[in-house]
């Protein structure tokens, strides 16, 4: 498999601290890549990096060889490297399906959406857009409340409308930060599920997650943080076995 993101000697300084120390890997096409470490570990911050929210200290990342570290993020979300919406970012005026449809424009034009004008976007869009964005939102199990307003979601359902945005933006990377964070088991189940599915659709997954489990259970490599570092990086079999990553985290 060939290498579509590089990581490459990050470091990222807040003031004194350092919170991503000199990490380098690559995430492979087709895998899904997950970064665990114990709470404080970096994990979010080299996550911020390697979709462009942040700038790094040092190093950089790079995109089919290309440098994209320092871009804009909506300029990086363009080329295909996509993070999951937060909640902030669903326009909760709209319904769960015009959410999806004017997710489209949003990999041409994120930085010029406006709150009105996405709704007029959403309906001019309606006829070339509504069938992937219904296929999208019956995969993600959306479609029984699709016309149902953002604003009225249950948080589970959110997350759910999250990824269907970022999948409607037809992303080559999709990064997600602890997609499984507050559910149940069932819920995670589900939630694995759908990621599983999100990389057969040949999309490249990059994960932060706690949820030990079902890390183990959906990763086909694991990097491990501590402190900013890397300690770890490999298989979930071997991760499970690394003794570095007992001793910092899973031992606990
Ligand atoms: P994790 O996601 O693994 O829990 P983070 O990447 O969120 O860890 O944080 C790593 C370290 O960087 C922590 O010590 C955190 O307090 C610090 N940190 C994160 N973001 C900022 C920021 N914007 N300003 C200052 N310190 C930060
Ligand atoms: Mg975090």
């Amino acid at each position: 498999m060939d290498d579509l993101l590089q990581i490459s000697r990050l470091t990222k300084q807040f003031g004194g601290l350092v919170a991503v120390s000199d990490v380098s890997f690559s995430v492979r096409e087709g895998e899904i890549l997950s970064i665990i470490g114990p709470n404080g570990a970096g994990k979010s911050t080299l996550f911020k990096l390697a979709s462009s929210f942040l700038r790094p200290t040092a190093g950089e990342v790079r995109f089919r060889g290309e440098r994209i570290s320092g871009l804009a993020p909506h300029v990086v979300a363009r080329r295909g490297v996509v993070r999951t919406f937060q909640e902030t970012t669903i326009f909760k005026g709209m319904t769960v399906r015009e959410n999806v449809i004017i997710a489209h424009q949003l990999r041409a034009n994120a930085s010029l959406l406006g709150y009105y004008f996405a709704s007029s976007v959403a309906r001019r869009d309606e006829a070339e857009f509504g069938r992937s964005a219904d296929e999208i939102l019956a995969f993600l199990g959306l479609d029984g409340i699709r016309n149902d307003p953002a604003v009225t979601l249950p948080h589970g359902h959110l997350r759910a409308l999250g990824i269907a945005i970022g999948l409607a933006t037809n992303p080559t990377v999709l990064l997600l930060d602890e997609p499984f964070a507050g559910m149940n088991h069932d819920e995670t189940m589900r939630a694995v599920e759908i990621v599983l599915g999100v990389r057969r659709r040949g999309v490249t997954v990059l994960l932060v997650e706690h949820d030990m489990p079902a890390v183990m259970q959906i990763s086909d490599r694991i990097v491990v943080l501590n402190f900013g570092e890397k300690i770890a990086e490999g298989t979930p079999a071997e991760i499970q076995q690394n003794q570095k990553v007992i001793e910092a985290y899973l031992g606990v």
